[in-house]
């Protein structure tokens, strides 16, 4: 039924122990007419069917397995979809507290090269990969026909701007695939919940697939601490940290290079009932605005910045710039306060990334104690078998 691709001898290894991806030096021999993208029945060198997975000679991960058994791939995609979605229903149960979250999850959810967010009515789609492009009308069919009452879903909309799109073969795109009525303007809009916050996503005008849902449990655990206090929040984006902070009475200060999403920024406190004039908000270089200031006066300090490192050749220069943010809050922080510094470089590991936080330490020569690591967004599942979706690591830490 399926085209059978072959693996060299020694290299199903990986795929026995359900690691979704094939990479191009393991491939024996592709089938005859075969075509870039297409979903293809996999083989061990002694014919042992492996499972089924979609191939791209173009990319040095060739293929990325669906399944690892003899069952029709197509079936198993209507299974993955489902125990997603299920499995959402579990973790998220009020959609007054919570009304968005990742849906699919990539390898995590056993669907490579596809992510899915809800946010409220709307889901967002990223496709990254050629084999995921052309099962995914059938995947976005599926979707709708099972939230559309559920989430009273109007709109679905893509977001598939990644650069590594190109040497898959796929130019960027970003626009409707999907809507209940006509789509104007105003509907590229979506306002959430999350964890009885609201926020404003700008569809179009926006980073990823729209909002950092990644950081959820940690903003939770920084509204904790931060009653009444004074809260200096770097690469802001659109707020989420300053939001909950601000709503339990902190002043914060949001800093972030691009101006339009400080002003998104500024909508959200308002969506908050949060008057804006208790705040600061400042475009800028995070860099050159911690240089600009003698002291930091804030009580609570964080750092999330992009990813330093989006390839692996950038490591080096990536610790560089980690180091030299972190050293240059810490040498500013006041005595007993609290910095929650991140690292979103896929490319960086938390071993690596806690030995930079300890690094910038020594250069600020300040007594530093850990207080908390990250705690992992329940939405972004994990495959135990597939480790290469864990890029986020955080510390709180105590400065003394
Ligand atoms: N903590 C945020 C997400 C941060 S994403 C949240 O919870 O939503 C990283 C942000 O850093 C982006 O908004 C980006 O505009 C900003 N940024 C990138 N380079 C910057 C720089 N040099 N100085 C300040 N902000 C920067």
């Amino acid at each position: 039924m399926f085209k059978v691709v072959y693996l060299k001898p020694s290299k199903e290894r990986p795929i026995l122990q359900r690691h979704h991806w094939v990479f191009s030096g393991a491939v024996k021999k592709y089938p005859k007419d075969f075509e870039n993208g297409e979903m293809l029945q996999v083989r061990s060198s002694h014919n042992r069917v492996l499972g089924h997975g979609y191939f791209n000679t173009n990319t040095s991960i060739a293929g990325r397995m669906i399944n690892f058994s003899d069952t029709d791939p197509y079936l198993s995609i209507n299974e993955s979809i489902e125990n997603a979605i299920k499995l959402r229903y579990t973790l998220f149960e009020n959609d007054n507290e919570t009304n968005s979250y990742r849906l699919i999850n990539g390898e995590g959810d056993f669907l490579p090269g596809l992510i899915v967010d809800r946010y409220n009515d709307v889901l967002v789609v990223q496709v990254s990969t050629l084999g995921m492009e052309r099962i995914k009308v059938l995947i976005i069919d599926k979707l709708v026909k099972m939230l559309s009452r559920k989430f009273n879903l109007r709109l679905v909309y893509e977001k598939s701007t990644m650069t590594s799109r190109k040497t898959e073969g796929l130019a960027i795109f970003e626009g409707v695939l999907w809507s209940k009525g006509n789509v104007e303007k105003e509907h590229l809009f979506v306002n959430i919940n999350e964890n009885g916050h609201k926020f404003e996503i700008d569809l179009e005008n926006s980073h990823k697939t729209g909002f950092y849902l990644d950081q959820r449990e940690m903003r939770k655990l920084i509204a904790q601490f931060s009653q009444k206090k004074d809260l200096l929040n770097m690469f802001s984006y659109t707020g989420g940290f300053s939001v909950y902070a601000a709503k339990q009475g902190a002043t914060v200060t949001s800093v972030d290079i691009s101006k339009g999403v400080v002003e998104q920024a500024q909508r959200n406190f308002k969506l908050n009932n949060i008057d804006i004039d208790n705040h600061k908000f400042v475009s800028m270089d995070a860099f050159e605005y911690l240089a600009s200031v003698k002291k930091i006066a804030a009580d609570i300090v964080i750092l999330d910045p992009p990813a330093f490192a989006k390839k692996r050749d950038d490591e080096d220069n990536a610790i560089k710039g980690y180091k030299k943010l972190n050293s240059m809050a810490l040498q500013k922080m006041k005595p007993g306060t609290m910095l929650l510094t991140c690292s979103c470089s896929y490319y960086v590991d938390e071993a690596t990334f806690k030995k930079t936080i300890i690094e910038a330490g020594r250069i600020a020569k300040r007594e530093i104690q850990i207080l908390h690591t990250h705690i992992h967004a329940p939405d972004h599942v994990l495959n135990i078998y597939h480790p290469e979706l864990d890029y986020l690591k955080s510390l709180l830490v105590f400065v003394r």
